[in-house]
């Protein structure tokens, strides 16, 4: 068997880079030579890194350079009780039931305060979630002359959007064209292709797919491909085209909750949570120019994205959420809490890139998720249903403790 040491010294000595390890040694053992080596070139003990329980082997499709792994802790909160559609947008039963949620996160107090709002939604008689648009999407930009070529190019995609699909769809068992949507800027034509990508997040499967499309394009059009990726799609950065289209899966979750239980609960009212939601998330925000129209909705899935293996940097586009809280009068002049939340670009998965990992997939089995759903999409549509109950309860569980005045208090008890 290969000496890490030796591997570490040859390394050291110039002999090896670091990045060839695994061409020597299996994963481990590869992993451990690199370690050995980082622990001596910058003189730190690595032992909680290197302290994993998966094969390293697992990882290969998701980490290059690998010493270890970054532990997080992880609870549970729930039950998250979501009714669901009889049938999800790929036709599937989707979230209907109660299910306990995984979220891995530093930050103290979280768990607790999604806890509670989920507690009273469960009492509430659980919460509405709905998938309504699901498109995951790539935009490859074009060079053409000018604007008559820009128009020509156009023209013909939009003549041609089933030959795109055929091409495009050659590349995949699942996924399915929806929608072809041409930009023009000048001597640039963009085109957002949209993609059901069933239960994969699909951010591979669309760029592939498209890289296929676009070799039509270029033979068909006067238009040459720059760059399979133009940012119209727009992955990973903030960007409206998102909020206002859509990105993967547009979800959105609401509860009505009866104003006795706000007072027992949440020790408030209908009214002062509504009115904190207006000032804060959506005037504050308006004035603070912000996409984000929430409280802090990228808790919840930056949570639940770290639990169960999503693309933790597609954050960014969950964060555009617009939560909204009214108060609703009864005819006997009590006011119940209507609360929702709104994330138009959750990008999830319950196959393929990092779910496939051994901690990732047991949480993902804990909402009985993991891998693909019967038929094709459903388990996605349900994890993007859950993960926005999720939210919908952080949002109401901080606005109730902004209305009543206590958050500073509960971040001294639990988090420091
Ligand atoms: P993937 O791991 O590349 O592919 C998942 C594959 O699973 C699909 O292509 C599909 O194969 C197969 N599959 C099996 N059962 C399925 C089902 N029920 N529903 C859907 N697909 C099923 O994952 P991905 O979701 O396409 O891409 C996610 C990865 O992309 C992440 O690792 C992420 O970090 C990375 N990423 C890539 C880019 C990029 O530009 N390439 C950008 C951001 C992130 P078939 O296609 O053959 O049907």
């Amino acid at each position: 068997m290969t000496d890490p040491e030796d591997l570490a010294t040859q390394v050291r000595d110039g002999e090896l880079r670091i990045h060839e390890l695994e061409e020597y040694a299996d994963h481990d053992t590869a992993a451990e030579a690199r370690r050995l080596y980082v622990e001596q070139e910058t003189d730190t003990d690595l032992e909680s890194i290197g302290d994993y329980t998966f094969p390293a082997e697992r990882a290969e499709p998701n980490i290059e350079n690998m010493i270890g792994a970054a532990q997080i802790p992880m609870g549970i909160v729930g039950p998250v009780d979501v009714n669901g559609e009889e049938t999800s947008s790929n036709g599937g039963g989707a979230a209907t039931g109660e299910h306990y949620l995984p979220l891995a996160t530093t930050e103290g107090a979280l768990l607790a305060s999604v806890n509670r709002g989920l507690g009273v939604i469960r009492t509430a008689g659980g919460a509405d979630a709905r998938v309504t648009k699901n498109g995951m999407t790539r935009a490859p930009v074009f060079r053409v002359k000018g604007v008559a070529e820009a128009a020509e190019t156009v023209e013909w995609v939009n003549d041609n959007v089933d030959a795109l699909a055929e091409a495009a769809e050659s590349t995949t068992s699942h996924g399915e064209l929806l929608d072809v949507e041409p930009y023009v800027v000048g001597d640039s034509v963009y085109l957002r292709f949209a993609y059901d990508t069933k239960d994969a997040m699909g951010m591979n499967m669309a760029t592939i797919a498209t890289g296929e499309a676009c070799e039509i394009v270029e033979a068909e059009t006067p238009a040459s491909l720059v760059a399979l990726s133009g940012n119209l799609c727009s992955d990973k950065k903030p960007a409206a085209i998102n909020a206002v289209e859509g990105r993967g899966r547009s979800v959105t979750a609401d509860v009505l909750i009866p104003g006795e239980l706000v007072e027992e609960r949440l020790h408030t009212t209908a009214d002062a949570i509504a009115e904190a939601n207006t000032r804060k998330n959506l005037t504050g925000s308006a004035k603070a120019g912000s996409l984000g129209f929430n409280a802090h909705a990228a808790n919840v899935v930056a949570a639940a994205f770290l639990a169960t293996g999503q693309d933790e940097a597609q954050v960014v586009e969950a964060a555009n959420t617009i939560t909204t809280m009214d108060a609703r009068q009864r005819e006997d002049g009590a006011s119940d809490l209507y609360a929702s939340v709104s994330l138009a670009s959750l990008e999830v998965g319950t196959v393929g890139g990092g779910t496939k990992l051994p901690t990732q997939s047991e949480a993902l089995e804990i909402l009985g998720l993991r891998g693909g759903g019967e038929p094709a999409g459903s388990n996605a549509d349900a994890l993007a249903e859950i993960i926005a109950v999720g939210a919908l309860a952080g949002e109401l569980s901080l606005l109730a403790a902004l209305a009543s005045r206590h958050l500073a208090s509960a971040h001294e008890d639990l988090g420091r």
